[in-house]
């Protein structure tokens, strides 16, 4: 291409009149795109550039604004634009039409994201206890959201009333041009004849449901299936659930579930984690322990004497995890055990002696070697601040994180 770009020459590479209409665009584009696709025409070696010319014309006229621009302009208008080869390629657009008929007949292409416009989808984390997740349950949620108003069916007004915007031709925007020095500035401006909106319709034919609004709202309740199992991230999804609108396809309405923390267990894939506090006794000579699991029922656990559980110790209750999504094989329960010491119980010298009996002897180790130096020192009583910078600055600042996210949690919990 050199100089000057032929008058309406997109116009003729569609092989249409420049006074065309949307869906006569979109039909020639759909056949002359259908012949030259390279995958039809591998032995011409020019279809490839046909194909993407045809492309670049149908990315121009199919979009009112950029039509706009070069029916003013011609193609010097769109240079900002990127032009031949910029923007959507032809494959995303030809994946637009026939992507949805066959999944990418002629391979690849890729997912059109542009093309007809699609409403905003609209995501909502759903907080759901663990409980619910290892029962499962269906959640009934409200939504508001915009429809077509039934009453004009999205005209906004009597039919024939609404008109198309003469200023803008229904672009809602006009493109203006300036002389900036030795530079022309593009710019876009709202349409000052139809204020934006891209049509006028006059105030007596105006629809009174929606005012002309074309969409009212409406309160929609949906079930939310919460599976058994389900893990935290998981997306429920109602497809086309979102806001309609004149000439747009609605988006979805996304679930992500989110698990609330629970105070007694933690999950970690399909299985369960508890902190179990049994006392001194229970730890060297056994006895019961009671967990109410999360449907309610009581697992009783029998300490057997002679087992000695020490502290931080973890074993399992196979099979009392959480069920698994979908197939509910259930995973373990895992007990951690902390264990609480009598305070002042034993400071009797008759409990003393009696221990002695029963337990293995100290341990000479605590003795300092033979002939070397020697101070005796005293242990004192310490206050809580004391405690926690003795026991480290990691854990310090491990307590700085959790802090953290727990103010984090307490904002969405409030939305
Ligand atoms: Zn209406
Ligand atoms: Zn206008």
């Amino acid at each position: 291409m050199s100089g000057k770009a032929e008058k309406n020459r997109l116009y003729h590479v569609l092989e249409v009149t420049p006074d065309a209409s949307d869906a006569e665009i979109k039909k020639a584009y759909r056949k002359l795109a259908m012949k030259w696709h390279p995958d039809k025409n591998s032995h011409n070696p020019e279809a490839a550039d046909k194909f993407k010319e045809i492309g670049h014309a149908y990315e121009v006229l199919s979009d009112p604004q950029k039509r706009q621009v070069y029916d003013q302009y011609g193609e010097e208008g769109l240079s900002g634009e990127g032009g031949m080869g910029g923007g959507m390629s032809a494959e995303d657009l030809f994946s637009q039409f026939f992507g949805g008929m066959g999944g990418g007949m002629f391979g690849g292409g890729g997912m059109a994201q542009q093309g007809p416009k699609k409403s905003r989808d609209i995501v909502h984390v759903h907080k759901v206890s663990l409980e619910d997740i290892y029962k499962g349950k269906v959640s009934k949620l409200a939504l508001q959201k915009n429809v077509i108003c039934p009453k004009c069916e999205g005209r906004g007004g009597k039919e024939g009333a609404v008109k198309k915007c003469s200023g803008c031709n229904g672009a809602r925007v006009k493109t203006m041009m300036r002389q900036m020095g030795p530079m022309i500035q593009r710019f876009q401006t709202v349409c000052p004849d139809c204020n934006g909106e891209g049509e006028v319709v006059s105030n007596k034919d105006r629809c009174k449901q929606c005012s002309g609004k074309k969409v009212i709202t409406e309160r929609k309740v949906l079930h939310v299936h919460v599976d058994k199992g389900v893990k935290d991230g998981a997306k429920v999804v109602f497809q086309g659930e979102g806001d309609q609108g004149p000439d747009i396809t609605p988006g979805d309405v996304i679930f992500v579930i989110e698990t609330k923390p629970h105070p007694r267990f933690q999950r970690k894939d399909d299985d369960l984690f508890y902190h179990a506090e049994i006392d001194l006794l229970t730890a060297l000579a056994g006895g019961q322990l009671a967990i109410e699991h999360l449907d309610g029922r009581w697992l009783s656990i029998t300490i057997i004497p002679g087992e000695v559980i020490s502290p931080g110790q973890v074993k399992a209750v196979v099979g009392q995890g959480m069920p698994s999504y979908r197939h509910h094989d259930h995973g373990n329960l895992y007990i951690q055990f902390d264990i609480k010491f009598p305070p002042n119980y034993f400071n009797d010298i008759e409990k003393i002696l009696a221990l002695e009996q029963i337990l293995p002897p100290r341990n000479p180790s605590g003795l300092p070697p033979d002939a070397m130096e020697v101070d005796e020192v005293q242990l004192e009583e310490i206050d809580p601040s004391q405690q926690a910078r003795a026991t480290g600055n990691a854990m310090e600042e491990d307590e700085d994180e959790h802090a953290g996210h727990g103010g984090e949690r307490v904002q969405c919990a409030s939305q």
